[in-house]
């Protein structure tokens, strides 16, 4: 994302004192989100219900969004997956679709202390719920995960069919890096665990907030270093390496596991 993009989000932690009618609504019923008659991202009068929920998220482009929860899906609307609205609404607000359902998530589920069990409230100044008993704050959680595509001297790529994929296609390995990791070394224990091989040349190339539910991706590419590939079978139905004139089902977008596929089938068209 270019940096020009990157500003056009500014966090928010307190609503305006002022109703503005503009507000975009990123309403959620349960895990889908509500959109207007006309397929965008409703405003208030738009929606025409009292969330039972509300979170502040910030300003796209200067106009305020906020994160709400609603009881049921409003008479004459349609609630749709976030994946499935990848293409719908424009890139900037799917992010912050995204960052809407982690919000509500996090605000849900951190109404009572996980210290001591009372009830919290949401603190001033800072994006966090305070314990009203012992003052213990709980903040937003991310759980970074990495993935990486691994190619081989003669061009092939790692591609797996993970045993959790919810269809069939052919991605890059991954998985949550775990207390005490860096990035890097993460890289190097998911590809050895899942696929027995060594790996060298880790490269960063990008990341990606991934609100299924709280993680954020970050993107490596690899060279394959050394072993035979030994698939871990807890792990991967199916998996190997692919020519990209021989390509399996690719994963959808919007992932970052696509970008680095498409990243690698590009290369071969340059080399
Ligand atoms: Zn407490």
């Amino acid at each position: 994302m270019p940096r020009s993009d990157a500003l056009r989000f500014e966090p928010l932690l307190d609503l305006p004192a002022d109703h503005e009618p503009d507000a975009l609504w990123f309403a959620f019923v349960g895990e889908e989100v509500v959109l207007s008659e006309h397929g965008r991202v409703p405003t208030a009068a738009e929606l025409g219900v009292e969330p039972t929920r509300t979170v502040p998220l910030g300003r796209l482009d200067g106009r305020l969004c906020v994160a709400v929860e609603l009881p049921t899906t409003p008479t004459g609307l349609a609630a749709y997956g976030l994946r499935q609205l990848w293409g719908m609404l424009d890139e900037a607000q799917w992010t912050v679709a995204g960052r809407a359902r982690q919000m509500l998530a996090w605000d849900a589920d951190h109404r009572h202390c996980g210290r001591c069990g009372a009830a919290t409230f949401v603190a001033t100044g800072e994006r966090s719920r305070t314990c009203s008993a012992c003052a213990f704050a709980s903040y937003p959680r991310l759980a970074p995960a990495i993935i990486v595509l691994v190619e081989r001297a003669d061009g092939a790529a790692l591609l797996c069919h993970g045993v959790r994929f919810p269809r069939v296609s052919y991605s890059c390995l991954a998985g949550f890096v775990e207390p005490g990791e860096s990035l890097e070394e993460a890289v190097h224990r998911e590809v050895y665990e899942e696929a027995g091989i060594t790996i060298a040349d880790v490269r960063y190339v990008a990341s990606q907030p991934w609100p299924f539910p709280g993680s954020l991706m970050v993107g490596f590419e690899a060279r394959h270093a050394d072993g035979e590939l030994r698939l871990d079978p807890t792990e991967i139905v199916d998996g190997g390496w692919f020519h990209r004139h021989d390509l399996p089902p690719l994963p959808p977008y919007p992932s970052i596991a696509r970008s680095l596929v498409d990243r690698w089938i590009a290369r071969g068209a340059t080399s």
